[in-house]
């Protein structure tokens, strides 16, 4: 199933798809998800790169990042039959407190990509060393090739101020590469992006020089079991590392099912307030059901989206 979203504008082109289904062939019926996703990007040539849907790439600093912030968002497009990859910038060589070096970032990455298996996503670990990250020339160019190679519409990483290193430069390091993806003369192993993506940030609640501001805030609750199930899959983290860094080791349980659920109890997902004026925007009256989201600000970087843009970026909203 590819659109399988029953509120967005896209439930009529389902309807259509169901009815012509009964009365054609099987040979037609395989044809018509191509030609769904042609009739709606079709109508989006200013912002998508293709034909083939949204695509979405993110970037953390280390594996297990991106999941926290957009673990929900990548399912939900995932769920859709959209393309999304998530980029750790650093090979996570340093979160452990009993381990390290490349033994701990073998496993890291083994981690990475089982999350990503788990929720449909491509994962791609960048062998930098994890604590040590700088926004140097050199991965300026791996991002500026990793957006060009995904052809994204969409580019998602941290604010650049934040308590971890690795965070702030990886915020720096994307708004570098924001503009130039689309020069030819730089990074000329790739072809340069002819449409600018739109570039957002990861939620945090850093105040200083100023708070994030939530302009597009996505209702996970559909996929929060998803979410849950990727961040299990970073057992050196949620279960080894992050607790004893917080003192929390003697509080997991051994059993995974026990530690799953302990996990979920840890998770900070619930909406925010301040989350509330934009979900009432973009969900009207069923933003007030909703129990979990992931909040996102659109940076002053790469293409800057109208509101009817962000709705068929987004295609999860209830249609007005
Ligand atoms: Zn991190």
């Amino acid at each position: 199933m590819i659109f399988d979203i029953e509120h967005s504008g896209l439930s009529h082109i389902n309807q259509v798809r169901g009815s012509a289904s009964r009365t054609r062939s099987s040979i037609h019926y395989g044809l018509m998800p191509w030609l769904v996703v042609t009739l709606l990007f079709s109508a989006l040539p200013v912002i998508a790169q293709d034909a083939s849907g949204v695509r979405v790439i993110a970037f953390g600093a280390h594996p297990d990042d991106c999941d926290l912030r957009a673990g929900g968002l990548a399912a939900k497009y995932a769920k859709m039959g959209f393309k999304v990859k998530f980029v750790s910038l650093t090979n996570g060589d340093a979160g452990h407190q009993s381990m390290g070096g490349g033994q701990l970032a073998m496993r890291r990455r083994a981690e990475a990509q089982e999350a990503g298996r788990r929720i449909g996503i491509e994962y791609e670990v960048l062998d930098n060393h994890d604590g040590e990250l700088l926004p140097t020339l050199l991965v300026r160019e791996q991002i500026i090739r990793k957006i060009r190679e995904w052809r994204a519409d969409i580019v998602l990483a941290p604010r650049p101020n934040d308590y971890h290193p690795d965070h702030r430069y990886t915020g720096v390091l994307v708004q570098d590469a924001a503009f130039m993806v689309t020069v030819p003369n730089l990074v000329t192993d790739v072809p340069a992006l002819r449409k600018n993506p739109v570039f957002l940030y990861f939620f945090d609640n850093f105040t200083r020089p100023q708070p994030f501001r939530p302009d597009i805030v996505v209702a996970i609750d559909d996929v929060y079991d998803k979410k849950i199930d990727m961040l299990d899959a970073h057992v050196s983290q949620v279960y080894e590392w992050l607790p004893w860094h917080d003192g929390l080791l003697a509080q997991v349980p051994k059993e995974p099912a026990a530690r799953k659920r302990w996990l979920t109890s840890q998770q900070p997902d619930n909406v925010l307030p301040e989350w509330r004026p934009a979900l009432e925007k973009y969900y009207g009256r069923e933003a007030a059901r909703i129990q979990h989201a992931e909040a996102f600000e659109i940076t002053e970087y790469g293409s800057q989206p109208s509101e009817e843009v962000i709705r068929k970026l987004f295609p999860f909203f209830p249609t007005r």
